[in-house]
């Protein structure tokens, strides 16, 4: 079997909170093992259950600024009055290691990921819910965050959703079976690209060498 490998991916996933990105992301890391997520860095505090350097490395804003002015960091914003960025230097190297990454980050983060030096390999997918009252019920639901928190999620969620035509793909995360196969489906596509297939033009030119040989 002839195996071109495709190059890395990096593939982006936004929504509004409560839309499904984390469910989505829990089950393509776990069946996919290709992919590797990147762990952002955050200035907000952990919450109950999230464990360093697996959900985010919680920083200080200290920190946080000396990885931006080393230039440690990818992409970086603010969401939700915390900042948050990606750390360069687990990318490149899932890269070089030939895995692809997957990146839960906001519109703004999307944004700086597809203009930065690595934005050839970057796939960027949005995810919508199927109704508004879905959305906060799936955020109530969830039981992760008190009234007020959920209150200035759903505040955020507007501003979110309308960058929704900036991105490659739009997913509805309406009956979440049918939502991962969809996000299954982008990234086979997406690895068979002409672009992404190395060793393509190497195959072609055999092919040429072996009608030359007729
Ligand atoms: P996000 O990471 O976008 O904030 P989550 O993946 O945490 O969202 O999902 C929010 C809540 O909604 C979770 O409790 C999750 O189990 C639930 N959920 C996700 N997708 C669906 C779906 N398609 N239908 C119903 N509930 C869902
Ligand atoms: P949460 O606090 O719920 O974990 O995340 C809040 C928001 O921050 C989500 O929309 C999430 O996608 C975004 N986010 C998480 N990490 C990053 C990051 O590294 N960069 C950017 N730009 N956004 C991020």
């Amino acid at each position: 079997m002839i195996d071109l490998r495709p190059s890395g991916l990096l593939v982006v996933l936004s929504s509004p909170s409560g839309a499904g990105k984390s469910t989505l992301s829990r089950q393509l890391l776990a069946s996919d093992p290709r992919f590797r997520l990147s762990v952002s860095a955050t200035t907000r505090p952990a919450r109950p259950g999230e464990v360093e350097a697996k959900d985010y490395f919680f920083v200080s804003e200290q920190q946080f600024d000396g990885m931006i002015s080393s230039g440690d960091m990818l992409e970086h914003a603010r969401v939700f009055g915390n900042r948050y960025g990606t750390p360069k230097a687990p990318v490149e190297q899932a890269l070089n290691d030939g895995q692809d990454v997957l990146f839960d980050v906001d519109w703004q983060g999307a944004q700086q990921l597809r203009a930065s030096s690595l934005g050839h390999s970057v796939v960027q997918i949005f995810v919508l819910p199927p109704s508004i009252s879905a959305l906060e019920g799936r955020l109530r639901g969830r039981a992760q965050d008190s009234d007020e928190v959920i209150d200035g999620r759903m505040a955020k969620a507007k501003p979110e959703i309308s960058h929704w035509a900036e991105y490659d793909y739009v997913l509805i995360n309406d009956d979440v079976g049918v939502c991962y196969s969809q996000l299954e489906t982008i990234v086979k596509a997406e690895r068979l690209k002409r672009v992404r297939q190395t060793g393509l033009g190497a195959f072609v030119s055999g092919l040429n060498d072996e009608f030359d040989a007729r």
